[in-house]
């Protein structure tokens, strides 16, 4: 079994504020809200949750390549 990542940091696509996030190992957090413009993020088109289109990091789910949301 590989080593999980389990932070992730999570870059704004509006303003650019960066944020280290702590993944939850067991489903994917759809929306984030930016903590400096309050921006909604949703995942890009073909992405499960907001870590695998901003964060530095994908998903847990999508480490264990595994499907998460469906
Ligand atoms: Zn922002």
């Amino acid at each position: 079994m590989s080593q999980l990542i389990l932070e992730s940091t999570i870059t704004c696509p509006k303003c650019g504020h960066q944020k280290t996030e702590t993944m939850p190992t067991d489903a994917c957090q759809y929306f984030y809200e930016c903590a400096n413009c309050h921006e909604v993020l949703k995942p890009k088109q073909g992405d499960c949750c907001v870590y695998c289109s901003y964060g530095s990091a994908k998903c847990p789910p999508i480490q264990q390549q595994s499907n998460c949301c469906g």
